[in-house]
């Protein structure tokens, strides 16, 4: 994995309220990597500062090995809060008007249009666009300029479950296809876990955890938890009397993620050659669950 942008001891103050303390995390080319967070927990400040919208307290980034290289801002694309849109203007017209920042050609722009299937709309105006379609449009205005990274503030926020589903598609295909690497924030856990592929929750401005998707799966997974006196011991016999080879050890436990209907077997034949057993539990976890007992209700 290659860093793209670290982040390291950034904070943010607004007086002497402190918004992002010493938060320090890194995004990797090719990821979508997914900010979490409640509703004031500090994503959209985060974003903002990346972008120069707002001015860091401390801290420092670093992109593509280079500290503060304000390059940076050059390869990125943006939505904070809502797209920037012309209401009066069509979509094509939104677009060209973008586009000149850029020096983009039509060409181009007709391409990015059929990459956020808003082709066929390109003539509305944007006052007549569903609320997805103009979130579709403001990606594609972030596409101008062939971004490396595309910063996402809750873009799904407000759209019905098929806009959702569009532009989840959206970002998945962008990132595949064109290699774009993704900043995209969130305060719903499922609704993220469906793309993304690296996690910082944020929570009062402080970067709780930063984990990646398969982590958070393995983590969630329905598992069954022997509390046992002898670790060693039991993942032998667990492995020669019933075949279990998926064994996590941690402290004084072990962690099966299969056979639980054989939870009573196993908790007696691990009894029967002298293992005292203290402890069995079974149980899973939902992202959310997860999400709630990292940051609370
Ligand atoms: P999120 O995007 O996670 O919902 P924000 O980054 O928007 O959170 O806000 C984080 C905190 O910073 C909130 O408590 C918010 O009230 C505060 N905040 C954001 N912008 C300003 C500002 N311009 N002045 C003072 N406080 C602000």
């Amino acid at each position: 994995m290659e860093p793209l942008l670290q982040i390291i001891g950034l904070s943010k103050s607004y007086r002497d309220v402190t918004v992002l303390n010493n938060i320090t995390l890194t995004i990797n080319k090719g990821d979508i990597y997914g900010l979490i967070g409640k509703n004031g927990a500090g994503k959209t400040t985060l974003m903002k500062i990346l972008l120069g919208m707002t001015e860091l307290t401390s801290g420092k980034y670093i992109y593509n090995g280079i500290e503060n290289n304000s390059d940076f801002r050059k390869k990125c694309g943006a939505i904070i809060e809502k797209p920037a849109l012309y209401p009066s203007c069509s979509v094509l017209e939104n677009m060209k008007r973008y586009s000149v920042l850029f020096g983009g050609t039509l060409e181009e722009i007709n391409k990015i249009l059929s990459l956020v299937g808003m082709k066929e709309h390109k003539n509305k105006k944007v006052r007549e666009l569903s609320l997805g379609m103009k979130q579709r449009l403001g990606i594609g205005i972030a596409l101008l300029g062939n971004p490396e990274l595309l910063i996402l503030d809750e873009p799904v926020n407000g759209l019905d479950p098929t806009g959702i589903i569009e532009i989840r598609n959206l970002i998945l295909d962008l990132n595949k296809n064109m290699n774009t690497t993704v900043l995209i924030s969130s305060h719903l856990l499922d609704e993220l876990s469906k793309i993304v592929s690296r996690y910082g929750i944020l929570d009062h401005g402080n970067l709780v955890e930063e984990i990646t998707s398969e982590e958070l799966k393995h983590i969630c997974k329905k598992k069954m938890i022997f509390h046992v006196d002898n670790v060693e011991k039991s993942c032998n016999l667990l492995n020669e009397k019933f075949g279990i080879r998926d064994i996590l050890i941690e402290n004084n436990t072990i962690v099966l993620f299969s056979d639980f209907e054989n939870s009573a077997r196993i908790n007696k034949e691990l009894c029967y050659n002298g293992i005292q057993v203290f402890q069995v539990i079974i149980n899973s976890e939902s992202l959310e669950q997860y999400f709630v007992r990292k940051v609370g209700e």
